[in-house]
């Protein structure tokens, strides 16, 4: 176990593992590791809240301030992926963050830009990542920001977040730390190890292929049921 923990603070960028180099200091585990991606104004929540009651796997965060120019940061680090099937996210980026045993799926959704790779690349904590927007199904410019947490690939399902959010029209800023509990998330990820992955393989946004603005439609996760834990 002490060999596999010390392989995976070392690998970094590398694509096989190795030990670290000598002198190397092994990054402190954060017990909020992720931080905002944007900056603006709590506008829902998962699961619903604030001026609606709709079933809804993400927070929603406007910025009026700045309008389609506001950017959008990787709120932890991991391999991004640009996606447009043409559904109700529209234009997003996923970022798969893989830990031992699991991963956890950062989504950005309703994005005017996203200035990442459709295949796949690794990408640091705080990386501009996109632009705010409202494609896909979206009533106004804001970013859709979801986590999803996950064991097998294809199998990730959305997670409370709510606690880091917190009160609606709460005002955050880009990289504050969103205050909620995300163990196992106190290690810094091998973000190479779905480079080149066939994204179909790899099963991102197949467990709910019918969304509108995250509103679960397909039959395999009806909206009566799928985010009933989150309200
Ligand atoms: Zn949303």
């Amino acid at each position: 176990m002490v060999v596999t923990a010390l392989m995976a603070f070392g690998t970094g960028l590398t694509l096989l593992p190795a030990a670290p180099a000598a002198g190397v200091v092994e990054p402190e585990p954060s017990e909020f590791p992720m931080t905002m991606p944007t900056s603006g104004m709590v506008e829902s929540l998962v699961g619903g809240g604030c001026s609606s009651s709709r079933s809804h796997p993400g927070v929603d965060i406007s910025n009026l301030a700045t309008s389609t120019a506001t950017e959008i940061y990787a709120a932890y680090p991991g391999t991004a992926y640009a996606i447009n099937k043409g559904d109700g996210y529209g234009l997003r980026v996923e970022i798969v963050h893989p830990y031992e045993g699991g991963y956890y799926l950062t989504r950005y959704a309703h994005l005017s830009q996203a200035f990442v790779s459709a295949d796949g690349q690794p990408v640091e904590q705080g990386d501009l990542i996109g632009l705010m927007g409202r494609s896909g199904s979206a009533t106004g410019v804001h970013l859709h920001f979801e986590v999803r947490q996950g064991t097998a690939p294809g199998s990730d399902v959305p997670v409370d977040i709510n606690e880091g959010f917190r009160p609606c029209r709460n005002l955050v800023s880009a990289g504050q730390p969103i205050r909620v509990d995300l163990a196992p998330l106190t290690w810094i990820p091998r973000h190479d190890a779905f480079v080149g992955m066939d994204i179909a393989v790899l099963g991102i946004g197949a467990v709910f292929p019918g969304v509108d603005d995250g509103v679960l439609q397909s039959a395999s996760a009806p909206r009566s049921t799928e985010p009933k834990h989150h309200a």
